[in-house]
């Protein structure tokens, strides 16, 4: 018997006609329902001068007002613990995760037990597509605390996958695990998952050979949709990296990417992403790189109509080679850690790109945003791999040439690092530090 190609095939080979007039119905029903039972919905839509009534086809949300981190903080706590936003009664909400708060107050992210049991069969069917069988082993590496992507090992386990719960523990700990248990899947950050396997080097252990890890996932960072960094883990550790794209504030992951690794395909039976100017807000076509715009069609506990995530990328609506019609999200990075040098737009993950394909340099690198007489500038910081002969300026040209190439604007400088000098990421890494003394945009 052959086995089936896909976790739930009606669904994610639809037709996209079909898909989206199954859009339009739950987005129809999730916008009267918020009108209904969200304090704060009803305020807002009542301003924007939009009723239910306003939707009569899905180009028709547009005309809805967005919400965004500043709209959960302030109506959290108003009139209750979950505030203004949400739907239901505490009493039917069953989860609640919270974001970490590094950006501010922690945002909380509550669910009905229907959403919390439809979001794990969503991470079923991301894993599924990732190539987890139930013949799988898998290590969730994610921390439990709080965080949202904690209980997305219910849907790997839902899925029949032998689970191991790890959260994050220390390295030696994780490294202990992979070779006692032998899983031939984790999830992780990419930053981890490249410090892991070096350490696991150090320790003794080839991860390509000793270890039984087949298959990666992971997200939280740009890293896995970028080519090189994606082939420099899969290298390492003998093992296909799939990427991940996840919001606290909708789903622990909400896209992954497929055999095919082009795009992430987003659960748009749950789900409905808009491309929009980020200065402007204004609806920008398929193909178009602006921020992602989300809107949950089915969670009741807290909807969230028109949520700008802050990522900027662009969406893809053609069916893929997979045979799934389900848009494909292709991701930059974030929009906070977008500078602009010479009127280009630079993201961390465009070096990133560069100076994970060079030869000679360990990978490592760090990008500075400096100010000289209101211009910016970026230089990068890199390490010379260890036992390079090349000369430390030769090797500064060359990267600095390819960074040109790729990006259109040079650095100001590339300064050479000996290995070991950048300090190594555990889980989310700090590669951008702006130096410029420009206001904090609020
Ligand atoms: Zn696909």
């Amino acid at each position: 018997m052959s086995e089936r190609r896909y976790w739930e095939a009606d669904l994610e080979t639809l037709p996209r006609k079909e898909l989206e007039a199954l859009q339009l119905e739950s987005l129809k029903e999730i916008i009267r329902f918020s009108y209904d039972e969200s304090v704060y919905y009803r305020r807002a839509f009542d301003e924007a001068g939009v009723s239910p009534d306003s939707l009569q086809s899905l180009s028709d949300l547009a005309r809805f007002p967005f919400v965004d981190k500043k709209t959960e903080r302030d109506t959290q706590g108003v009139g209750s613990l979950l505030g203004e936003m949400c739907a239901v009664p505490e009493e039917e909400v069953v989860f609640v995760s919270a974001s970490s708060g590094s950006t501010g107050v922690p945002t909380l992210s509550p669910f009905t037990k229907t959403d919390f049991d439809e979001w794990q069969d969503v991470e079923s069917r991301l894993f599924y597509m990732a190539g987890m069988r139930n013949t799988d082993r898998y290590v969730h590496a994610l921390n439990f605390t709080l965080f949202v992507g904690g209980p997305d090992v219910i849907g790997a386990q839902n899925l029949g996958a032998l689970c191991i719960w790890a959260g994050t523990v220390p390295s030696e700990r994780l490294l202990f695990i992979l070779k006692e248990f032998q899983p031939t899947t984790i999830w992780t950050t990419p930053s981890y998952a490249w410090y892991l396997g070096e350490t696991a080097k150090k320790s003794g252990i080839n991860p390509a050979t000793d270890l039984a890890i087949n298959k990666i996932i992971v997200a939280g960072e740009a890293g896995g949709s970028i080519e090189a960094t994606r082939q420099a883990i899969e290298e390492l550790w003998d093992a296909d990296l799939y990427d991940f794209f996840g919001i606290s504030d909708i789903f622990g992951a909400c896209a992954g990417m497929c055999e095919a690794k082009d795009g992430l395909h987003l659960a748009e039976d749950h789900i409905l992403v808009e491309t929009v100017d980020p200065e402007t807000g204004e609806v920008l076509p398929d193909g178009a790189k602006g921020e992602l715009v989300l809107t949950t069609l089915r969670k009741h506990a807290r909807p969230m109509i028109r949520f700008r995530t802050g990522d900027v990328g662009y969406v893809n609506r053609e069916t893929c080679s997979c045979g799934r019609t389900h848009a494909r999200i292709y991701l930059s990075g974030r929009k906070d850690d977008m500078f602009i040098v010479s009127g280009v737009n630079i993201f961390p993950s465009d070096v990133e790109f560069v100076i994970r394909g060079l030869e000679g340099i360990t990978g490592e690198y760090l990008i500075r945003v400096t100010e000289e007489n209101y211009t910016s500038r970026y230089t990068v910081e890199i390490e010379k791999a260890a036992g390079s002969a090349e000369a430390d300026e030769q090797l500064a040209k060359r990267v600095s040439v390819a960074l040109k190439s790729r990006i259109g604007v040079k650095p100001a400088a590339v300064t050479v690092l000996q290995d070991g000098a950048l300090p190594r990421a555990t889980h989310k890494a700090k590669r951008l530090i702006d130096e410029r003394s420009l206001p904090v945009p609020s």
